[in-house]
C-alpha cells in the first residue's frame, strides 16, 4: 500500500492544504464492490476527499460520514472516515453504466441533482451534520461548495480517479486547499492564479507527480511547510460479532421467520462487501441470545 495523506500549511499559516494519492484504495473498492468506471470514479473521488477530510479531525476516535442522496443512476454514495486514515465506502448501484461526456466518464450525469450529508460524530451528544446541494455531481466542486455554505471556509478541491483500459484504477488522488480568514489580498491573488493554471489532479498523478510536488504548485509562489504525512487506506472495521448484533437487532420474529426458511443466511456489510454466513445452528443461538434477558 502506498497511498498517503500530506497536510501543509502555507503563506505564514494563512493557507492550510491537503494532498493525498488515493489509487490502492480506490483500486481496492472498486475490488470489492465490482464498480463500473464511472462508480469507480465517482467512489474514488468520494473516498479521496473523505479520507482527507477525515484527516482534518482533531481526535482518533472522530468519525467523519460524506452522504451523498441523489436521483441519478448511481442512486448514492456513502463513504465513512476517521482521523487516522482509514476510509471506507460504497454506491448504491455499482454497475451503473454511462456514456462518456467530453471524453469523460460522466461522473456528474450518474449522480444527477441531490444533496451532500457531512456528519461529523466528535464524541459529542449530538453529532455535527451539515447538508448542501449537490452543484455539478462532479464531487470536487460539491466539496467546495460545501465548505463554503456549511462551514464558511473557503475552500479549493480538486479531485480525479483515471482508469487504465482494462477498467483498473490507474491513478487516484486529489488535493484540498483552505484560506484562514486572516489571508492577505495578495496571497489569495496568487492561489486563483495558481488554480487557474494547474493541470487536473489526474494528468500530475499520470506524470509522476507525488502528493507533495502537486501541493508545491498549487501553493507556487508562497512558502510551504510540510507538517506531517500519514498513510491512507481502505478499511472496514466490520466483524462476525458486529454482525450478529445486527441480526439481532432485527428482532427475534425476524429470525424465527429465518430459520422457518430452513436455509443458512448470508449477510454482507455494505462497506466492504464481506459475506458472513449463519448457519441453522447459529440462528438458533443467536435467537436464544435475544431470548435471554
Ligand atoms: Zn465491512
Amino acid at each position: 500500500m502506498n497511498d498517503y495523506i500530506v497536510r501543509a500549511t502555507a503563506a505564514d499559516a494563512q493557507i492550510r492544504a491537503f494532498a493525498a494519492v488515493t489509487t490502492d484504495l480506490t483500486e481496492e473498492a472498486r475490488t470489492r464492490h465490482q464498480t463500473s468506471p464511472v462508480a469507480t470514479a465517482a467512489l474514488g473521488r468520494l473516498l479521496t476527499g473523505g479520507v482527507m477530510m477525515g484527516s482534518m479531525m482533531k481526535n482518533p476516535e472522530d468519525v467523519l460520514t460524506l452522504q451523498v442522496k441523489c436521483g441519478g443512476p448511481i442512486g448514492g454514495l456513502t463513504v465513512t472516515a476517521d482521523a487516522r486514515g482509514h476510509v471506507k465506502g460504497y454506491v448504491n448501484n455499482p454497475e451503473v453504466m454511462l456514456p462518456p461526456k467530453n471524453g469523460k466518464l460522466d461522473v456528474g450525469g450518474a449522480l444527477g441533482q441531490g444533496i451532500l450529508n457531512v456528519i461529523k460524530d466528535m464524541g459529542l451528544k449530538e453529532p455535527y451534520s451539515g447538508q448542501t446541494i449537490l452543484q455539478t455531481g462532479e464531487i470536487a466542486e460539491d466539496l467546495t461548495y460545501y465548505f463554503a455554505a456549511s462551514e464558511q471556509v473557503p475552500s479549493s478541491v480538486g479531485l480525479g480517479v483515471l482508469m487504465n483500459r482494462d477498467n483498473t484504477v490507474h491513478c487516484a488522488g486529489g488535493f484540498i486547499v483552505q484560506v484562514m480568514p486572516f489571508v492577505e489580498e495578495r496571497v489569495l491573488r496568487q492561489l486563483e492564479e495558481n488554480i487557474a493554471g494547474m493541470k487536473s489532479v489526474t494528468a500530475m498523478l499520470d506524470g509522476g507527480h507525488s502528493p507533495e510536488e502537486m501541493l508545491f504548485q498549487v501553493l507556487s509562489g508562497m512558502e510551504v511547510e510540510i507538517t506531517d504525512t500519514m498513510p491512507a487506506v481502505f478499511d472496514c472495521s466490520c466483524s462476525r460479532k458486529r454482525i450478529e448484533k445486527a441480526i439481532i437487532s432485527i428482532g427475534k420474529k425476524e429470525i424465527e421467520d429465518m430459520i422457518a426458511d430452513g436455509k443458512p443466511i448470508e449477510v454482507k456489510c455494505h462497506f466492504c462487501n464481506t459475506a458472513y454466513e449463519f448457519t441453522m445452528e447459529e440462528l438458533k443461538e443467536i435467537l436464544e441470545k435475544c431470548n435471554r434477558p
